[in-house]
């Protein structure tokens, strides 16, 4: 195989599900990039954490270290400017009109892998891993089986080289995502996860709970706290 068929970009956001899709991707391939996207976040902390957690993997799996390169940040901060969610503003967390929550950021993973689909191509990789899931999911278009599958076809028509679209959690809970971790990588990874990574939308990083750091009533938090239960009680 060359080298591009062996080559993995993941879409790491700092939160549970594109870290443990990065010890994923880490078991799989020879090289794994790993980019993030700054798209004017409420709170900047994701961004922080991210950096904090590849240093953290590093120290602890050298395996993995050995195959880590480049970490990309990418400037999306144009979704911002379309308008505002309640993961750009500070507007409280709601059902919209559509039937979908206001922390649904129109066009977000579609941008999101257009970007990483061109960034790929001149990084000579052909897999994208992204964390979406339709299990626990908050009804996000953008996180539909069908429409990563329709991406991925338009992705490699329009660049001319075959890209396939990995989402290793689209059919797990969250359960199953801790559950994932601790196959890939024992306790140490799941220390890190629950002590590096984040997904409280409201960006809460004061309180250290079993499950890990947030607010412990935003969506994100209520999901990871369950699934933590769940996990645990299915005998971690
Ligand atoms: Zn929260």
């Amino acid at each position: 195989m060359n080298d591009r068929e062996n080559a993995a970009l993941v879409l790491f956001s700092g939160g549970q599900d594109s870290a443990t899709c990065l010890a994923w991707a880490l078991e799989r391939f020879e090289r794994v990039e790993t980019v993030g996207f700054d798209y004017g976040q409420r709170h900047g902390v994701e961004l922080t954490v991210r950096e904090d957690f590849l240093a953290a993997l590093k120290h602890s799996f050298a395996p993995w270290a050995a195959k880590l390169g480049a970490d990309h940040r990418l400037d999306a901060r144009v979704l911002k400017a379309l308008g505002a969610t309640a993961m750009t503003e500070s507007v409280a967390i709601a059902m919209d009109t559509n039937g979908l929550p206001n922390t649904f950021v129109p066009g977000r993973n579609l941008l999101f892998f257009t970007l990483a689909g061109a960034l790929a191509a001149r990084r000579g990789i052909r897999h994208l891993i992204g964390g979406m899931c339709e299990t626990d999911f908050s009804g996000y278009p953008d996180c539909r089986d069908d429409t990563l599958k329709a991406q991925q076809v338009t992705l490699s028509l329009g660049l001319g080289e075959r890209v396939a679209i990995h989402t290793p959690l689209m059919w797990r809970d969250k359960a199953q995502t801790f559950a994932l971790a601790q196959a890939l990588g024992g306790q140490a990874l799941l220390d890190l996860v629950l002590e590096h990574t984040h997904t409280c939308y409201l960006g809460e990083r004061s309180e250290r709970h079993d499950w890990g750091y947030g607010c412990g009533s935003c969506p994100a938090c209520l999901l990871r706290a369950a699934g933590w239960a769940r996990f645990v009680e299915n005998g971690a």
